[in-house]
């Protein structure tokens, strides 16, 4: 019996694997998936998470973040990282480093998709192989959080997020978050000559049609050759009630999620994965749920505040303005979300 299986090799899955190898777990990961793995993301790393990584060996190239910049069609605010850059990563790249760092561990990564287990006193049982622990770290659409029955109950307001990537040397060496009425856009630059565009906002129009929302940043792209394929993923929003069910734990998107539009999934999803490898090596997996409590809350707060006012119909024009006539108390609550 090994001591760890993990489902899922994203961000979260093998980070969860790295961090068990590191703790002296044997430790297998479940990716149905082969080569670098794509998703739609807006690819930026917050300082927190360039400094996880490092921590676990993982030092992916990509372009350096200074801030987050907010913009509408008058106003414009700029928050600076005050800890550090960020970093804006390429998902084939940073999914090529984890995997890398992996290999380097010794971990066996199998090309299997797993989909239901079975739980007994002594450890959980999935895809042939036996386990302490199960993890699933299989994302936003968790099928073993399905199968524990734990999936929640749709959003009010489901919202979904679309990307693409374009040929462009990056105008900035900041995130720009752009703002319309119903949607919201970000630029990330992924390299020297490659720019990120995530889209966010409710279920209707493909990219182009999303994009026509944001004419100053259409004019940007004008030109532009598309340097991928659309990419897509929603609802978003995904309230997970618990963490824990006996052998089997949640981490990274599986274990609840609410929006890209405050950008630190992944960085949250690197601080879950490492208390639930501290909790494994402690052999005290109750305690992984207050620790997610812990690692994820504020970041829970901040998006879900921001995501509120985002639906508030005299709030929300109001956002971009406030942000530029209150520059430090912009840059404050970017900070707070980059420590997440
Ligand atoms: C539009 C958008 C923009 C975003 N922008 C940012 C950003 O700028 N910065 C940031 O930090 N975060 C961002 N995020 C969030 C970030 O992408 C996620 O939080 C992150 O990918 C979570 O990692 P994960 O490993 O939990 O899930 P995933 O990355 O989804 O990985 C899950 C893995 O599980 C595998 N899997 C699925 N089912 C099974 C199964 N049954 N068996 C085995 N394996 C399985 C999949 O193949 C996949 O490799 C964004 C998200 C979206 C949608």
């Amino acid at each position: 019996m090994i001591d760890v299986l993990v489902v899922g090799g994203g961000p979260a899955g093998l980070s969860t694997a790295i961090n068990c190898a590191l703790a002296g777990l044997s430790v297998n990961v479940a990716e149905p998936r082969t080569g670098p793995i794509d998703k739609a993301c807006g690819e930026g790393l917050m300082p927190s998470a360039v400094t996880r990584l490092a921590a676990i060996g993982v030092r992916p190239d990509g372009h350096p973040l200074r801030g987050i910049r907010y913009l509408d069609s008058r106003h414009r605010a700029d928050a600076p990282f005050r800890r550090g850059p960020g970093l804006g990563v390429r998902r084939t790249t940073l999914h090529a480093g984890l995997a890398a760092r992996a290999t380097e561990l010794a971990i066996p990564v199998l090309p299997v998709r797993v989909t239901d287990f079975t739980q007994h006193s002594s450890g959980v049982i999935a895809a042939g192989i036996e386990a302490r622990y199960l993890v699933a770290a299989d994302g936003l659409h968790s099928a073993l959080r399905k199968a524990c029955a734990l999936d929640p109950t749709p959003a009010r307001h489901p919202r979904f997020g679309l990307r693409r990537h374009y040929h462009l040397a990056p105008w900035s060496d900041l995130v720009e978050v752009y703002w319309a009425s119903e949607s919201e856009a970000y630029v990330t630059p992924v390299a020297d000559d490659l720019v990120g565009v995530a889209v966010l906002g409710g279920a209707q129009g493909d990219f182009e049609s999303r994009l026509a929302a944001f004419p100053a940043l259409r004019e940007r792209l004008a030109g532009a050759a598309p340097a991928s394929d659309v990419r897509g993923a929603g609802p978003l929003r995904q309230d997970v009630r618990r963490r824990v069910l006996g052998r089997v734990l949640f981490v990274g998107d599986a274990s609840g999620y609410l929006d890209a539009l405050t950008g630190e999934g992944i960085g949250v999803a690197l601080a879950q994965a490492t208390v639930l490898a501290d909790c494994l090596a402690a052999g005290r997996a109750s305690d992984y749920e207050r620790a997610w409590q812990r690692v994820s809350r504020r970041a829970w707060i901040l998006t879900s505040g921001l995501l509120w006012s985002r639906h508030q119909a005299l709030l929300a024009p109001r956002i971009v303005p406030a942000a530029q006539r209150l520059p430090n108390f912009f840059t404050s609550i970017v900070n707070e979300a980059a420590k997440a």
